[in-house]
């Protein structure tokens, strides 16, 4: 079963490829399909880099 969609026009920030960001909105995160780089989704405005 596939639920991600793939986001059009996001390029991946570690591999550079472009469209190949699926959102998976089970576990709320990102995932690049060339090189498996997860983000979690943010939607907090007020985002804070603790990195
Ligand atoms: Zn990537």
């Amino acid at each position: 079963m596939t639920l991600a969609h793939f986001l059009d026009g996001l390029r991946c920030a570690t591999c550079h490829t472009l469209n190949v960001l699926r959102l998976d909105p089970v576990r709320a995160l990102v995932e690049c399909a060339e090189c498996g780089q997860t983000a979690l989704i943010l939607t907090d405005p007020d985002e804070r880099r603790s990195l």
